[in-house]
């Protein structure tokens, strides 16, 4: 079984169990530095003044977080 997001062999489930791990699997995936989503969504929270271009996985980093 794989995790829906990163793709990654995970024991059960559709997504892995550290959301963390997750999305840092997922950013190096992408050609993206690991822990640079953390930033992002840091800078994201802190201001308000969200761009309306989000992708399905900002989506769904949002619902996973709260
Ligand atoms: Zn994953």
């Amino acid at each position: 079984m794989r995790c829906s997001i990163c793709n990654e062999i995970i024991i059960e489930g559709n997504r892995c169990n550290n959301f963390y791990d997750c999305v840092e699997n997922w950013e190096e995936q992408n050609g993206i530095r690991r822990g640079t989503w953390m930033i992002e969504w840091m800078n994201r929270v802190n201001r308000r003044s969200a761009k309306r271009n989000e992708s399905n996985f900002v989506k769904w980093s949002r619902n996973v977080q709260g």
